[in-house]
Formats: structure tokens, sequence, C-alpha cells
């Protein structure tokens, strides 16, 4: 302890510097004396040492109020307490992290919060991407194949995502050796505590990069469009969504790419609607067609196929094509199309065409209309006629 340089001075800066200038001198000093840029020498790494002790004191308004005060012996470690002397030394919390604790009584955390506890370095997944994809109808029931483009944040190509310059690596921090926390120990009620923050001068990344790459800014990854063909699968209906493994955005530290969600959009049909698997469809055919039966074209996902509607048809009455509606989602099988008869009454007719008319009505008995005769026979019933 004997010996050691005034702190100011070694940073080379007056007692009543600001936080800036001391950030600035101290940024000027660890270029100075960084070992990566000193190889093999020792002095350059005891100055490098020592710049990073009278930092660490300046930089803490608290520390630098004492060591203003006592100097070097304000802020030595077991200051007031000594280790000996610190009543959590013996671990009573069996294990707990006293880091954890204690950083909210004292605003800790700073960086990424006091429970950021994870290595920085460590591999994590990327966050999911999502797109939205359009299809029509009959791309949603038969499948296809869709080419799509979306944004995704990628490993700079650069730097192959670390952050530092063509030539250059990113550097151990020093301050935290890598692990992006420091401890802290801080005198308090309780006795001397250690509590750990994110590293200051790492930004909790473990990592300082001298020399950013020029393409990422130093982050290490870019966003960038990215175009993939993606196989929709027959039967897949409005709002589902297609999940593509490793499609999303790229992970830290070697972690995998997260996933890509395609939230699918299925536009309307013009005629067919769906319900679960079936397909309806309403389908207007004459009164004639209606009353003497017809073979009828009928639209089905499969294209027309002829269908003989029956004499006697009514309006409203409902047919089942077996097999003509939506294939089973990841399965086997497909649902039915339902087409439900509309009746169109005619208009525009000619005289002729209307004599025709009143010749056929004048022919009609009640057993042409038997709905109507019902009818009437329930109104004769309510008004007892
Ligand atoms: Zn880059
Ligand atoms: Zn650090």
């Amino acid at each position: 302890m004997a010996d050691k340089r005034d702190y100011y001075e070694v940073m080379g800066v007056p007692r009543n510097a600001t936080e800036d200038e001391i950030k600035k001198a101290y940024r000027k000093l660890a270029k100075q004396y960084h070992p990566d840029l000193n190889p093999g020498d020792k002095e350059a790494e005891a100055k490098f040492k020592e710049v990073n002790e009278a930092y660490e004191v300046l930089s803490d308004k608290d520390k630098r109020a004492r060591y203003d005060q006592f100097g070097h012996a304000g802020v030595d470690a077991g200051f007031g307490g000594g280790a000996g002397g610190d009543p959590f030394s013996g671990d009573p919390f069996g294990g707990v992290d006293l880091g954890d604790i204690f950083s909210s009584f004292f605003g800790g955390g700073g960086f990424g919060g006091g429970r950021r506890q994870a290595n920085p370095n460590a591999p994590r997944r990327g966050s999911d991407a999502e797109t939205v994809l359009n299809i029509s109808f009959e791309e949603a029931a038969k499948g296809c194949k869709k080419t799509i483009t979306y944004a995704r944040v990628e490993s700079c190509p650069s730097c192959s995502g670390t952050g530092a310059e063509k030539g250059s690596q990113p550097k151990t921090c020093p301050q935290c050796n890598g692990t992006g926390q420091v401890r802290i120990s801080q005198r308090t009620p309780f006795g001397v505590v250690q509590t750990s923050r994110g590293c200051d001068r790492c930004g909790g990344s473990g990592r300082i990069i001298e020399n950013p790459c020029k393409n990422c800014g130093g982050t290490g990854r870019v966003k960038k469009q990215k175009t993939i063909e993606v196989t929709v699968p027959a039967g897949i209906d409005d709002e589902q969504v297609l999940n593509l493994g490793g499609q999303g955005n790229a992970g830290t530290n070697g972690g995998p790419s997260g996933d890509l969600h395609v939230y699918v959009n299925v536009r309307p049909h013009p005629i067919f609607e769906r319900r679960g698997n079936d397909v309806w469809c309403e389908m207007p055919i004459t009164f004639t067609q209606a009353a003497l039966g017809a073979e009828v074209t009928v639209p089905t996902l499969d294209g027309r196929v002829s269908y003989q509607v029956h004499e006697g048809t009514q309006p409203g009455d409902v047919f089942k094509l077996r097999g003509k509606g939506i294939p089973q989602l990841g399965g086997r099988g497909r649902g039915d199309q339902y087409v439900r008869v509309t009746i169109e009454v005619p208009k525009n007719l000619s005289s002729k065409q209307k004599e025709l008319l009143k010749e056929f009505d004048s022919s009609a008995e009640e057993k042409n209309y038997q709905k109507r005769k019902s009818f009437f026979d329930k109104l004769k019933d309510m008004f007892g006629e």
C-alpha cells in the first residue's frame, strides 16, 4: 500500500476535474498502455493496471469523495471493516448471491440491472422475426409455394459478427475480465458487503471494441432483407401461422437464430365460403330447371363438375358434393362441398312468354303447389273460414 501514486496524478487531471475530463483522460491513457497494444511490455501493463485502479475510484462519486477525504486508506478493500470483520463472510445466506440482494438497496444494477448474472459471452438464441403472407382461397386449399421477402437481423458479414473492424479483434474487458460484472465492496450499516453491478467500461458485454466495424457500427449485427421460398401446406386457414425454424433474427455469441412466424392471410373468394374443411356456395338455377330437373354445372375447387338437379327442387335446398371440400391440414381426406340452391324468377318477359305462363298457370292444379295449399289451409283454420 505504500508508495501508491496519487490517483489524480496517475490520471493527469486536477483535483477538481469533472467526470467528463476524467473519462477523457482515462480513454487516452487506456489506449496508451493497453496490454494488447503493448505486448510483453511489463511497464505498460503496470501502468495500465494503475490507470484502471485510479479510474475505478475517481469515476465513482462515493469512492472519489472517500478518496478525497482519506486518501488511499479510504478506498482500499476492507476499509472500515476488513475481510475478517465482515459479518457476511461466513455466508449466512447459504449461497444466495449477495449482489442480487443488495444491489436493490444501493441502486446497483446500472447496465442491465443487478440481476443480470448470465455470462455475457454465452451463446444466446436470436429473437423471432415476423411477416405476413397473403394467399388466395385456392392457394390455401391446395397448398402453394411462395417467395417471401422480410426483414431480419443477421450477423454482420464484414466482421463475422464480432463488431471489430477487419484485422482487429474485440478485447476482453480488463475491468471485469470479460464477465460483464464488477464486484464492489461497500461499507454499509450491515458491515462491508459485496455488490455486483454491470461493468461500466464494456456496458456489461465483457468485451471492448477499440476499432468498430464500419459496416455495423460495432454491433456485429445488420438488418437485412431476406428472401426465401415458403411451402404453404394444403388446408391452411386464414389467421394461421407458419413457423419456420431458424429463419428469424441471428443469435449472439454463436447462438442459434430465432424462428420466422409467417401470419397467413387468406383472401375471401367471390363464390366459395369456408366452414371448417367444408366449402359452401350458393347457386342460382331457373324456375324451369327447378321444376323439371336439369343437369347443371357446379364450380368446385377441382374445376367444373356436372350435377343432376332433381325434379321439383325448392329454393334453399342444399345438395352435397362429397370430397370436394378442403384437405385436412397435415392429414388425409377432404371436406365436402355444399351447394345451396336459389331460384331466379324470370324478368322482362315478352308478351308471348307471358301468354305461355298464363296458359300454364290456368292448367295448374292443387297438387302442383302443395306448400301453398297447406299454407292456406292453415289460414282457414286461423280465421275459421
Ligand atoms: Zn460488422
Ligand atoms: Zn467490463
